[in-house]
């Protein structure tokens, strides 16, 4: 009854969005976010994004979504036409709300855009064994609190209805942030070989849906699906909840 009652109070009153800041009543779309967020984190969501916020988030369009992981291989890739899907345009809202996700530590926020971003891979068929997020070093993760691909991966995992594991993929080192290395190059070498699978897991013959918030150079995600195929892995499907390349990858997969 307390939480019927608490429930009904919330809806009722006008609440802040969390990405414009404006003040807004309660509406339909977040009350199907707000369900979700329930139904995967086991509690209820903290903040609210208005549904101007949310009707500015635009995917690309279904034909667009999967694209080359590397725009431009490099001879000898070994994975060379890993594809990647790309969700939404690094473009408008969603440049403020990753950047507030990241140095804000708005963790809900990362929750929120990981609903959007299942209800956007809802539309595909996937079938895989394992959802593992692109982890943080330990350096990171423990100055900022949380990992926002870890808490994007549970609403995926949740619709998917696939174990999400943590402990499979190992960043081996810290390296620094890729928005602050300078040319192609550079940012290549700086996260080479940054990944490796954890000797307790067995990943032999297994698909795996590989999760980061977002891809630009596509670098990290090649590296970390280079690791898991390294140990085994039969496939690796990389996923990123926004991007800004439109490279289309001929081969679907
Ligand atoms: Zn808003």
């Amino acid at each position: 009854m307390k939480a019927f009652l608490s429930q009904t109070v919330r809806l009722m009153l006008p609440y802040r969005c969390a990405v414009c800041g404006r003040v807004s009543d309660a509406e339909d779309r977040m009350s199907y976010i707000s369900n979700r967020y329930r139904e995967y984190f086991n509690e209820e969501s903290r903040i609210h994004v208005c549904g101007k916020c949310l009707s500015s988030i635009r995917p690309y369009k279904p034909e667009n979504r999967w694209q080359l992981c590397l725009s431009e291989p490099l001879p000898g890739d070994i994975i060379a036409s890993q594809a990647l899907f790309i969700a939404i345009p690094y473009v408008d809202l969603i440049t403020h709300v990753i950047p507030a996700i990241k140095f804000s530590m708005q963790k809900d926020l990362a929750r929120l855009m990981g609903i959007i971003l299942s209800e956007i891979l809802r539309c595909e068929k996937i079938s895989a064994d394992l959802v593992v997020p692109v982890p943080l070093s330990d350096a990171r993760k423990d100055q900022r609190g949380f990992n926002q691909a870890e808490e994007m991966s549970v609403p995926v995992a949740g619709m998917l209805k696939l174990p999400m594991v943590t402990d499979c993929l190992i960043r081996n080192r810290h390296t620094g942030r890729q928005t602050e290395t300078r040319d192609r190059y550079e940012r290549m070498k700086n996260i080479e070989e940054a990944f490796e699978v954890s000797g307790s897991w067995d990943i032999e013959g297994l698909t795996v849906i590989l999760i980061d918030d977002v891809a630009t150079t596509g670098f990290t995600m090649h590296e970390a699906a280079l690791a898991l195929y390294k140990a085994g892995a039969s496939k690796v499907l990389c996923v990123a909840l926004a991007g800004n390349r439109l490279i289309k990858n001929a081969e679907a997969f």
